[in-house]
């Protein structure tokens, strides 16, 4: 949980890129590197070379590029999810003294690294080990893999009161929150508003869902993300996880939680005041800036990106979101509201139905069915710790594919 009156640990000198009495560069070690996020991450950091030194990369499979980005950054280590590749890495980087790990404890073991600020950027529940084990250094963590909190917002928030590290979030919503909470408290808030894009079918017909193509779901109108993330904009399953992100960020009550339809994307997100005021954070949609941001706070150092042009900016639309049409949305909502594993559950079933749909297996609109009937069949038991929840996750990813398997008769 983030409390927005406790200053991080990075000072305003720290953070000053001008200032003489801060000569060390920042460490930052970037998990999913090669990803649409770590990718980012490093364009962001190449605008400061001076001011950070990058300590640790990792990768899933993607080793062409993480070679590439190894070559140019010069990190002391580097970790591949994947094994095979691991292997072949390693034999490309022999001429170098970077250290190669593999494997899920591999990108533990590059977690671990000592380092100023670690960006979490790996998608899916495969990023929530990495993130404990950063954690567990007391770096500070710039989080952007969602998911993570949506499965163990719990033992993430006693994980950092544990070991004293500040999180910053990543989530464009999440770091707009982050920043119309600056110089508030908590007491004074009376609900926080995230926006939503609407995703590409915002104004279609439910009636044509089931034509809906990959290529077309993949064709996000404001954002360039990763495939995963954009197929749940397009579900609005990514504003239902970013629901119960911003529970377990900002301790709020799922009532305290509204999602409003704003196709600009202009507005990332608001905070309403007890006092009836309201606070919102604008500009152009560009993740480098809530990266950035997450990397300096808490200060803000010049940078070049695309400013909001008035003059095209016509107006500014919200709009209440269509469950019926986007039912993910409701079952996170249910998920949360339900506590335990079940967003757990709600995340892994999640992650198999998109899977399945890019591999052109299960049609748009049987996402959210795939989700419901596996929330329905896996009851995991009460959160404990990480062992419980690779447990259910497993659990509600084989009842998944099980239930997507045609009926034996
Ligand atoms: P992506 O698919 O582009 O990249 C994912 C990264 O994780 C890659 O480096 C990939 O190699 C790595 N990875 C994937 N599976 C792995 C595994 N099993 N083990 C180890 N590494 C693995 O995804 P992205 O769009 O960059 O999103 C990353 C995270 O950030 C997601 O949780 C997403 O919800 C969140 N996020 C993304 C955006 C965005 O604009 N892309 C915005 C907000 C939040
Ligand atoms: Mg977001």
């Amino acid at each position: 949980m983030i409390e927005p009156d406790k200053v991080s640990r990075l000072t305003a000198a720290d953070a000053d890129p001008d200032s003489a009495s801060d000569p060390a560069p920042r460490r930052v070690t970037v998990l999913g590197a090669t990803g649409s996020i770590g990718r980012q991450t490093l364009e962001v950091l190449r605008l400061f070379p001076e001011r950070f030194r990058v300590q640790a990369l990792t990768c899933g499979s993607n080793i062409d590029l993480l070679v590439e980005q190894a070559r140019e950054f010069e990190p002391s280590c580097i970790a591949v999810g994947n094994r095979e590749r691991a292997d072949e890495c390693r034999s490309r980087l022999a001429d170098t003294d970077i250290t190669v790990f593999a494997g899920p404890q591999g990108l533990c073991e590059a977690a671990s690294q000592p380092a100023d600020i670690v960006m979490a950027a790996i998608v899916g529940f495969a990023g929530l080990a990495p993130v404990l084990a950063a954690i567990e250094t007391g770096a500070t963590i710039a989080l952007a893999n969602k998911e993570t909190m949506v499965v163990a917002g719990a033992l993430v928030n006693e994980a950092l009161e544990a070991s004293g590290s500040t999180l910053i979030p990543v989530d464009s919503e999440h770091s707009a929150i982050f920043q119309c909470l600056a110089g508030e408290t908590m007491r004074s808030v009376e609900e926080v508003i995230l926006t939503a894009s609407g995703g590409p079918f915002r104004d279609r017909p439910a009636h044509t869902f089931a034509d809906i193509t990959r290529e077309e779901a993949l064709d996000h109108p404001n954002w360039d993300m990763g495939a995963k993330i954009t197929i749940d904009s397009a579900t609005l399953m990514n504003k239902g996880l970013e629901v119960i992100e911003a529970r377990w960020l900002f301790d709020l009550a799922p009532e305290e939680i509204r999602v409003l339809v704003h196709s600009q994307s202009i507005v990332h997100s608001m905070v309403a005041f007890s006092d009836g005021s309201i606070k919102a954070e604008l500009g152009v949609p560009d993740m480098k800036v809530p990266i950035q941001y997450a990397l300096t706070y808490p200060d803000r150092w010049p940078a070049p990106y695309e400013r909001l042009d008035w003059t095209r900016t016509a107006s500014l639309d919200f709009e209440t979101p269509d469950t019926d049409r986007f039912p993910c949305l409701r079952l996170a909502y249910d998920a949360l509201k339900a506590g335990g594993t079940a967003p757990a559950v709600l995340n892994a079933a999640n992650e198999v139905a998109v899977r399945l749909f890019l591999d052109g297996e299960i049609s748009f609109p049987a996402i959210p069915g795939l989700i419901e009937d596996t929330m329905e069949a896996v009851a995991g038991p009460a959160v404990s710790d990480l062992d419980a929840l690779n447990q259910v996750d497993h659990e509600a990813r084989t009842v998944a594919k099980e239930l997507t398997l045609p009926a034996a008769d």
